[in-house]
């Protein structure tokens, strides 16, 4: 598990790209320089980690392009102390990314069997420990754990989950791709009980948010 100084200085570069396309989060940014995506990938494709595209990680699915993940993460407005819920594990990539932040309190679910051993796995060999890696349904959240400062779906909801909503702290942010084929970057504050302030951020691609397990 070699993060060589070529690796750091592709890093260098792919910040420098996000930095250009828009991405001003100076913490966002810090926290990606950290984390060595090509540890994340499939063997076989670490050459292209620092390629600001998707790639896939096996049992149909991807790791996040590294513009969405800064995308998502800025609009997530994270703050000290701050307890973060994931929908969608993956790769264990965004995970990576919240946890480089040191202060704030990681949960994490994901679906599919394969990829939750495997990232499991892989989050032990490199030492992360995330409050809670899951494995169960994205769609139910962890109303035990509630609330949450912050929830981050991974995947393209066709709906927001009405559970992941009732899951937020007030004053929480939950940063949703909502939509079908194509999804918009949604994000919901919750400013009381049962007042919401919705926002959109234009459109992205995502695999699909599943329902039952594989
Ligand atoms: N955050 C990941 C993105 C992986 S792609 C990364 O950085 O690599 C989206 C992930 O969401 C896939 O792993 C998929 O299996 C998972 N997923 C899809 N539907 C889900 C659901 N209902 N609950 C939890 N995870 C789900």
């Amino acid at each position: 598990m070699i993060d060589s100084t070529k690796h750091q200085g592709q890093r260098k570069q792919l910040i420098g790209k996000l930095r250009e396309k828009g991405i001003k989060d100076e913490l966002v940014l810090k926290a990606m320089m950290k984390v060595p995506r090509h540890l994340f990938m499939d063997s076989g494709l670490e050459d292209y980690a620092y390629v600001d595209k998707a790639y896939p990680i096996g049992a149909d699915q991807t790791i996040s392009q590294p513009y969405t993940v800064a995308f998502q993460t800025q609009l997530l407005g994270l703050q000290d102390g701050d307890r973060v819920l994931e929908i969608g594990t993956g790769s264990g990539y965004q995970t990576a990314v919240l946890m480089a932040f040191d202060s704030l309190k990681i949960f994490t679910i994901e679906r599919q069997h394969e990829l939750f051993k495997k990232t499991s796995l892989l989050f032990k060999k490199l030492k992360l420990r995330p409050r809670k890696v899951v494995f169960g349904d994205g769609y139910k959240g962890l109303p035990e754990l509630a609330p949450f400062e912050a929830i981050i779906v991974t995947a393209g909801a066709p709906k927001v989950p009405k559970a992941l909503l009732s899951q937020l702290a007030i004053g929480g942010r939950l940063v949703i791709p909502v939509g079908e084929k194509e999804q918009i970057m949604t994000r919901y504050i919750r400013k009381g009980e049962k007042d919401f302030d919705r926002q959109t951020f234009g459109e992205f691609r995502f695999v699909p948010m599943l329902k039952d397990r594989n």
